[in-house]
């Protein structure tokens, strides 16, 4: 899916979720597990305001979990709060209802205490492109009502969706601009395959990746592609393309003249990275 994220596209996204939240208690916040800040909106605090917000790290299924215990004691820090799950196997989901009630407690009670009948809490799903809003509604439904590939600026007729539980669901989610201004954030993007990889050099990427990975992940990269004399920080690019012609070399990447082909090369090290097969990596912690 593609969206071109033009300042109108911004600015009617921007006011769609400010009219939904008028209809919803709680916001379901959903960033990826292995890149949680770029995979935010840059606007994110603006736009939801002081609506409770529940924090969801999707694909926790590839983010590395200790990583990801630490970014859900952050986003808790920040007085919401946070919940790791995978919403293409469902781990996770069940327990979205009973943290958005802890969150709205208090309200609850006070509706309580005043006699008001409990009534289902209702939440909104708000996120960047591919980041797992169809998968997790869907999930949550128990059956396909989300079509994927929504764009933003389209409304439809707008839905409830009950999800067996204590929770209604608005069946349109919010869908949010990445952020553009920060080029590294863009680059992990590309990684975790948010963004298409053709706006940015799919070597470039690799590289950077290889930079982020080589101090913490050094000893993945070792192993899956033979590098026995990987150094533990790769200070410039210059020293990452030397570790991309290594891997190319290894796996047979070559062009004409035994060159190594650093694009097949970022290929395979990027296909690696997003089918899991480094196993479970973040790629950045909430002081970077
Ligand atoms: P949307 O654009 O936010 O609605 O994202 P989608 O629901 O279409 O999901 C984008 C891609 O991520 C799809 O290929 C999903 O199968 C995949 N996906 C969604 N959630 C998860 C998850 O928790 N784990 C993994 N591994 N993949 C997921």
């Amino acid at each position: 899916m593609t969206i071109q994220w033009f300042p109108g596209h911004m600015t009617r996204a921007k006011r769609q979720i400010e009219d939904k939240l008028k209809l919803i208690d709680v916001v379901l916040e959903l960033i990826d597990a292995r890149v949680p800040q770029s995979s935010r909106n840059p606007m994110i605090d603006e736009i939801v305001g002081s609506k409770p917000r529940l924090v969801l790290l999707n694909k926790a299924d590839l983010a590395d979990p200790e990583r990801t215990a630490v970014w859900s004691a952050h986003f808790r820090a920040l007085g919401h709060e946070a919940l790791a799950i995978d919403a293409s196997s469902g781990t996770g989901v069940k327990d979205i209802p009973g943290k958005a009630r802890e969150l709205l407690r208090a309200k609850i009670e006070r509706q309580l205490a005043k006699g008001m009948k409990p009534r289902p809490l209702r939440a909104l799903i708000v996120g960047i492109p591919n980041v797992g809003k169809s998968t997790l509604i869907n999930r949550l439904a128990g059956r396909n009502v989300a079509a994927t590939g929504d764009r933003p600026g389209v409304t439809k007729g707008q839905q409830w969706i009950r999800t067996g539980s204590e929770l209604e669901l608005l069946d349109t989610p919010g869908i949010l601009w990445p952020k553009f201004e920060d080029p590294e954030a863009g680059y992990r993007l590309a990684a975790t395959g948010a963004i298409k990889e053709e706006v940015l050099h799919i070597d470039d990427v690799a590289c950077f990746i290889l930079q982020v990975m080589a101090p913490e992940y050094g000893n993945v990269l070792k192993e899956r592609y033979g590098l026995t004399d990987l150094p533990e920080e790769l200070p410039d690019t210059q020293s990452a393309a030397e570790v991309l012609e290594a891997i190319g070399r290894r796996r047979g990447c070559l062009a004409g003249g035994g060159h190594v082909d650093y694009e097949k090369a970022a290929g395979v090290l990027l296909r690696d990275l997003r089918s899991g097969k480094l196993g479970r990596i973040t790629l950045e912690m909430p002081d970077n």
